[in-house]
């Protein structure tokens, strides 16, 4: 056992950090200690703008009066209640708040603590369901190259980012993958929607051709692919694997986790695109980032399907001790009414041409070889370092933080994704600063 009484203080080696290159972090910490709306404050005092909306969760920006005084309240008033046969008011009433948000016919909420969990809660209740419906041979699951779904062996398993899986072993079994939609030979530089790749969603037809509709239990994809560097839905995409697993009764999951909660100017992707899927997966903007909440909110035909047999029995046998617990519960009340007396979603709707205005006069700048958009979601791809990927950008994000931004790299792209609270000076700043940044970047 160390010696800890001769540590040094400030030591930062117990904490092994997620996401994070430890060492080199440790070398030159970054460390925040204050936020307020668009800024966060630096352990050495500098402000600095927030690109990221912390991880794309602090929708509303950062300190939001209603947030706290919620969370305050509510830990004096009730800290924490079972959540197994047990309940809160407030549970209940946030169900109802998300409820009237998501998409019509979407109408029951289960609670979970973050993305990752929603997205295991989700392919569970979907194998489940079938199960419950006579259809027990329908398990297989299907995702997408390039998807995030989190980190749990669920999402793991039908995500399609290699890093992530390559390392922990077979996963689940019984899982496809649909073709990524990335292709900048024909779509680089779109504004919005690209024109090309809408058939993509036909390899679903293979897949199911291949395994038979009646093994597969459920598609999932992010409507929009943030994680893996923002991949905007071609044109007619959605639409398409909508309509392919209607027709093979298999159910459509929508990942939005980044995309929930007005990322995209609508309260869901699926507002946005018009195509209203079988489940979406929530997290992060649910309480603005401030206390770890997710939901996955289903149609009721799927809710409805489980509740047969004695009432007395457990109808899924599936939650999480901190499922809806007070305190997330106060927060995502408080959050959703600051989204809506704020007209948060409303600014992003206003704001998105500006953003894509901005982000599009980056093009031409040193390395850039596309840049993305929709709603307040950004990304320029740059061009990687023969035999070094991802250093290019993580270069970019170190010097944006020395020049007072925070943005996201993932691979070599740069990720934006700003609270929807943001100003168009704040916007002028944002960029740039970005591109001062690209102009001086190796
Ligand atoms: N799903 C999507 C689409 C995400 O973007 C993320 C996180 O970025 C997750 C799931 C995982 O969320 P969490 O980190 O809260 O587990």
């Amino acid at each position: 056992m160390s010696d800890r009484t001769n540590l040094p203080p400030n030591d930062l080696r117990a904490f092994w950090m997620p996401f994070t290159a430890n060492r080199q972090f440790k070398k030159n910490p970054r460390m925040f200690v204050a936020a307020d709306k668009m800024h966060y404050t630096t352990s050495d005092g500098r402000q600095v703008l927030d690109g990221t909306a912390g991880l794309w969760c602090c929708n509303a920006g950062h300190n939001q009066p209603r947030i706290v005084e919620a969370i305050q309240k509510q830990a004096a008033e009730l800290d924490y209640a079972p959540a197994f046969q047990m309940g809160h008011p407030k549970a209940f009433e946030l169900a109802n708040r998300l409820v009237d948000l998501a998409p019509d016919g979407l109408d029951h909420v289960f609670y979970t603590n973050s993305g990752s969990e929603s997205v295991e809660t989700a392919l569970k209740i979907a194998i489940a369901y079938h199960r419950a419906r006579g259809e027990g041979a329908r398990t297989r699951l299907i995702g997408r190259e390039r998807g995030y779904h989190g980190v749990n062996f669920g999402g793991i398993s039908v995500g399609g980012i290699v890093t992530n899986r390559k390392h922990f072993g077979s996963l689940l079994n019984g899982v496809d993958h649909m073709p990524h939609t990335h292709l900048p030979d024909q779509n680089a530089y779109t504004r919005g929607q690209p024109e090309h790749g809408g058939d993509l969603a036909d390899e679903l037809e293979r897949i199911v051709t291949l395994h038979d509709a009646s093994t597969i239990a459920a598609v999932i994809v992010e409507p929009l692919a943030g994680s893996t560097g923002v991949l905007v839905p071609p044109k007619g995409y959605l639409d398409r694997l909508r309509a392919i697993t209607k027709k093979h009764g298999i159910l459509l999951i929508f990942d939005e986790v980044i995309t929930g909660f007005g990322r995209l100017g609508a309260p869901f992707a699926a507002d946005y695109y018009g195509v209203t899927p079988d489940m979406i997966t929530t997290a992060k903007g649910l309480t603005n980032g401030v206390i770890p909440m997710g939901a996955v909110l289903t149609s009721a035909d799927i809710h409805d399907a489980f509740m047969t047999g004695p009432e007395n029995m457990i109808e899924l046998f599936h939650g999480y001790t901190y499922s809806g617990n007070p305190m997330a519960s106060a927060a995502g009340l408080a959050t959703l009414e600051t989204y809506k007396e704020d007209g948060i979603f409303q600014n992003a709707a206003n704001l998105s041409g500006y953003w894509e205005d901005a982000l599009h006069a980056l093009k031409g700048l040193p390395h850039v070889i596309d840049i993305r958009n929709t709603g307040l979601i950004g990304a320029i791809e740059l061009e990687s370092i023969e035999g070094a990927p991802t250093k290019r950008a993580f270069q970019a994000f170190l010097d944006a933080y020395d020049a007072g931004i925070l943005i996201r790299t993932t691979g070599d792209i740069i990720a934006l994704s700003p609270p929807l609270i943001i100003s168009k000076a704040e916007i002028d700043e944002l960029i740039g600063k970005l591109a001062d940044v690209l102009k001086n970047l190796d």
